[in-house]
């Protein structure tokens, strides 16, 4: 089922979901060229990690819209994400947080409890990896900007902010 075209974001929408995209790919990056310099074996034709998300409504946009023009064909492997074609993302500037974020190794904190969540790729990050703080991109303060500038979206445009939609709906 294709899901309907969603709305045009506001300017300022806009601005800030490119901000976030942004900061992100900054500190992967400061991430990538120090201290995870040459350990990782992420690339072009590894796609090991392109499930079938679901996104939010604000990510949601951003895809369908790149797909209506990058696509030309669909992925029909069901445990494959649509938008991957001969091991390459059709949309790749234009995807999602948690697909920019595959790979590394992730920290969810919970500051009550006292608690940190990882969550590695296993391909990258062997179980007998020793991590230190450095190692891991803190997403809390990501997801929480992604969170506002979605629920900013959904007000202005009079969707449910909490409906994720799948990516195979928006190719
Ligand atoms: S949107 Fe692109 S990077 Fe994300 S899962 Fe699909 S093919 Fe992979």
């Amino acid at each position: 089922m294709k899901h309907p075209a969603l709305p045009e974001p506001s300017d300022l929408v806009k601005q800030k979901y490119a901000e976030l995209i942004s900061d992100l790919d900054s500190a992967i990056d400061e991430k990538n060229d120090g201290i995870l310099k040459d350990k990782l074996k992420c690339g072009p034709g590894c796609s090991s990690c392109c499930e079938r998300f679901s996104l939010l409504p604000i990510e949601a946009f951003a895809v369908q819209n790149a797909a209506k023009e990058n696509r030309e064909d669909f992925n029909e492997d069901p445990g494959k994400c649509v938008l991957l074609i001969n091991d390459l993302c059709t949309v790749y500037e234009s995807r999602p947080v948690i697909c920019r974020t595959q790979g590394l190794a992730l920290a969810y904190i919970n500051h009550d409890e006292g608690t940190i969540e990882v969550s590695a790729c296993p391909i990258n990050f062997p179980d007998d990896f020793e991590f230190t703080m450095d190692h891991l991109l803190d997403m809390d303060s990501f997801n929480g900007r992604l969170a506002e500038i979605n629920l900013q979206y959904c007000e202005e445009s009079g969707l449910e902010p909490l409906k994720r939609i799948p990516i195979p709906e928006l190719a």
